[in-house]
């Protein structure tokens, strides 16, 4: 709460919310459901159930699965001791916590699990942009089967559901990063390529070159461009198994109508990914900066060992995670702005009245419609500004006359894609009909 005295003082400091974590308020929360309403019913449809896990886990649950030198867990992680000095972390992904839940409640004994999630994740990344230390993810997960057309499903929900938002100038980039087994051989030969040059490097890239390698290939560092363009390909070091299942995901994409490119250099920043990974990049128009910058709405992949990994049976697996807060902004530079509208503003008069307005407001809301009023009633005037001002698409006056003919004025309001200034008579038996029609 703010200080409103202004006299400042003990107990009357005010507050902020914290750096990188924000209030979703009125009238942008209307996005926020629009994209969780239709989350809910698609991801329904396709067979996905809803799972809502724990904020707080282990943090050697992050650590084992996500991986020790990672971004996530060296760096982002809200990490505390609690009381009962257990280390425990705010979910920073909510694809380790998911496989946990799977695990201990015997999930895996079914032959096959689809799980989605939505929900606030937490890394202490620096702001910029569309990147916030509370985020909002959107996520969908397969467990059981390792056949290419379950990475295809998954990856076909991610479409469909950017396309049933409205989201354009999305493409899907894809690449296979091959099989455990496979990996070594590549580490080899991407190290071999980079280390002549590390002498050279920056800080960071030093540190990376150390830690992870492969996300040389992420780098976005000007510099690092032409080496990490002429890297060795992890495409040319699949084993025969991965190879195989990636031209089975490639040519069922195609069957299905979903374009994709080939992307060698996408690695993801996780290390529990195998075979398949893909993200779905927004790229605006060129030229076109007011619909927001380029960057990924969407990231996912296979992950076959994470499960046996966290002491699970070997069960192949694949999913993704799609940001929401950068969808709300991709959609309001869009223009894309669902908002609830009353369809009906009921002016009310002082005294006996007023309870009979109320009354009537309150009928109409129990069958369902948008109606609202002002409770602080007042002058007529005021109150068509109050309509006015929540974009009502209708307005009435409750006073004795259309009490005595049971009968109200509706007014069409000034609005754009309204027919200003019309008025139409309804009688009060008949408004509830004649409101649902328009
Ligand atoms: P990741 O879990 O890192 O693969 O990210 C999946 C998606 O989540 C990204 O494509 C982003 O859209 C979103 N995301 C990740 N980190 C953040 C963040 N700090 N703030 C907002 N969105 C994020």
């Amino acid at each position: 709460m703010s200080d409103a005295s202004g006299q400042g003082g003990r107990g009357r400091e005010k507050f902020a919310a914290v750096k990188g974590m924000n209030d979703l308020l009125p009238p942008q929360i209307e996005t926020w459901q629009f994209l969780e309403r239709t989350a809910r019913d698609m991801f329904g449809t396709w067979g996905y159930s809803e799972v809502r896990t724990p904020i707080l886990e282990d943090t050697g649950l992050f650590v084992r699965s996500v991986g020790e030198v990672t971004d996530i867990v060296s760096k982002e992680m809200y990490t505390f001791t609690d009381k009962g000095d257990r280390s425990v972390t705010m979910r920073p992904e909510n694809t380790a916590p998911a496989v946990r839940a799977y695990l201990e409640h015997g999930f895996a004994q079914q032959p096959v699990t689809r799980w989605y999630y939505l929900g606030p994740m937490f890394r202490y990344e620096r702001m910029k942009t569309g990147r916030y230390r509370q985020f909002y993810q959107l996520g969908a997960e397969a467990y059981g089967a390792g056949d290419a057309s379950q990475d295809v499903e998954n990856i076909a929900l991610a479409h469909a559901y950017l396309k049933a938002i409205g989201v354009q100038h999305v493409t899907l980039h894809l690449n296979s990063l091959g099989d455990a087994a496979d990996r070594p051989r590549y580490l080899e030969a991407l190290k071999a390529h980079f280390a002549p040059h590390v002498p050279g490097f920056s800080e960071a890239a030093k540190d990376t070159f150390e830690r992870n390698t492969m996300r040389l290939l992420d780098s976005k560092e000007e510099a690092l461009r032409p080496l990490v363009e002429a890297a060795p390909r992890v495409g040319d070091f699949l084993g025969e198994a991965a190879a195989r299942h990636f031209d089975e995901v490639k040519a069922l994409l195609s069957t299905l109508g979903i374009p994709f490119v080939v992307d060698p250099r996408l690695v993801r920043g996780l290390d529990y990914y195998t075979r398949t990974t893909f993200e779905f990049v927004y790229e605006p128009p060129a030229g076109d900066s007011a619909l927001g910058t380029a960057g990924t709405v969407c990231g996912g992949g296979r992950y076959d060992d994470l499960v046996r990994q966290l002491g699970g049976p070997d069960k192949p697996a694949v999913g993704f995670a799609m940001g929401l807060d950068r969808l709300v902004l991709l959609l309001e530079a869009l223009g894309k702005r669902p908002a609830r509208r009353p369809l009906l503003f009921v002016a009310t008069m002082d005294g006996a009245l007023k309870a009979e307005a109320v009354k009537l407001v309150t009928e109409l809301r129990l069958a369902g419609l948008c109606v609202d009023f002002d409770p602080r009633g007042g002058k007529v005037k005021r109150q068509i500004e109050r309509a006015s001002a929540l974009a009502a698409r209708y307005f009435a006056v409750y006073g004795e006359r259309e009490h005595q003919a049971r009968t109200l004025t509706l007014k069409a309001l000034d609005l754009p894609d309204g027919d200003p200034g019309k008025e139409t008579q309804v009688g009060l038996d008949g408004l509830e009909d004649w409101l649902r029609r328009q």
